[in-house]
């Protein structure tokens, strides 16, 4: 893989571009790839967003959203654009397997391909070019980054500035979260300065559910939690029946696991959903936890450090009997 600056010069010849992400995107998803989206398009290029899946209604009000096409949804367009494309840019994942049935079309693709991610571990051998930084907030801000050092900070307008802002408030829990840095404010103050609502952005993404949703929560926090206190640890499993039950579509359960670290001393918090492919984990950590090894060493795995996911073929039962006895094995780290 080529340093991104390499890849800059081609920038100022207008090609056929796809950008995706990983599949069911959330706000750095979707909003990195919109963010890029709004920004190649003025510059010429000709630009579609394709998801490997859906995404959750709280992400359906950003701009631009309307012409993101759905791999799952409409499979015979989005291969044959996908095959049309010059350049192919992969935000916020690393291996291509996130792409989910997306995967097999882009392995055999043969046009020049870019990463911006923030994931450990990227799958070097298949991207041209790229920048892999796992110390940055979000992919929207490695995005805003190759936008300014690309020469282009001008083409930063209202729009790109609310789906960049989108992400990086999203990825950093509302700029929380230690990967929150100086840069990171000085960026949100120049997106700022484009004039758009942020209140409005927060309104969107954090108090657009329905009822259901909030009742599931409830319900969830009250019979599907419990506490392993010798562990410091909180987990909650959620069956297919409790997602049937309160009609739980996708993007329901997001922010769901961050629940569980806001009792006092908890130090990992663990999410499982009874999906219909997979039993899908959440992991979210505290302090010096490191939630990015643990999933890739037990639940087929990966993240961040202190925010990762996994996954398992086993039943629900099953991977909850798992977790809880690996996790004896953890209990001096988590103390
Ligand atoms: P979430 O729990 O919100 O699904 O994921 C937390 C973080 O871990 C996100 O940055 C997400 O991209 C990453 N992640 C989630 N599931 C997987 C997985 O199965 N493999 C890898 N490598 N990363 C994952
Ligand atoms: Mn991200």
């Amino acid at each position: 893989m080529q340093s991104i600056q390499a890849f800059y010069p081609q920038l100022a010849e207008p090609k056929k571009v796809i950008i995706t992400t990983h599949q069911k995107p959330d706000g750095d998803a979707m909003g990195s790839s919109l963010g890029l989206y709004h920004f190649l398009t003025s510059l010429g290029h000709s630009v579609t967003v394709v998801s490997p899946t859906n995404w959750a209604g709280f992400l359906k009000w950003m701009p631009g959203v309307a012409n993101v096409v759905d791999f799952e949804a409409s499979k015979e367009v989005a291969i044959a654009l996908i095959k049309e494309a010059e350049l192919l840019f992969c935000l916020d994942f690393n291996v291509l397997h996130r792409t989910k049935n997306m995967e097999p079309v882009l392995a055999e693709l043969e046009c020049t391909k870019v990463l911006i991610d923030h994931h450990q571990q990227p799958q070097e051998e298949y991207f041209t070019y790229g920048v892999s930084n796992t110390n940055k907030s979000s992919t929207c801000e490695m995005v805003y980054d190759f936008i300014v050092d690309s020469g282009f900070a001008d083409k930063i307008d209202t729009h790109v500035a609310q789906c960049l802002y989108t992400g990086v408030m999203t990825d950093t829990g509302s700029f929380r979260f230690p990967s929150t840095t100086g840069d990171v404010h000085r960026m949100v103050a120049r997106l700022k300065d484009t004039g758009f609502n942020h209140t409005i952005v927060h309104e969107n993404i954090y108090d657009s559910f329905l009822e259901n949703r909030v009742r599931f929560i409830g319900y969830a926090l009250l019979n599907r939690m419990e506490v392993l206190y010798e562990c410091n640890t909180a987990m909650m499993s959620i069956s297919k029946n409790d997602l049937l039950r309160f009609r739980i579509k996708t993007g329901d359960t997001e922010g769901l696991v961050n629940q569980l670290l806001t009792i006092q001393g908890i130090k990992l918090g663990a999410l499982v959903i009874d999906r219909d492919e997979e039993r899908k984990w959440s992991f979210r950590s505290k302090g010096d936890f490191d939630v990015n090894t643990f999933a890739r060493t037990h639940f087929e795995g990966g993240g961040h450090f202190n925010a990762a996911g996994g996954r398992t073929d086993e039943s629900l039962d099953a991977t909850v009997w798992k977790f809880k006895k690996v996790i004896k094995q953890y209990q001096e780290q988590l103390q």
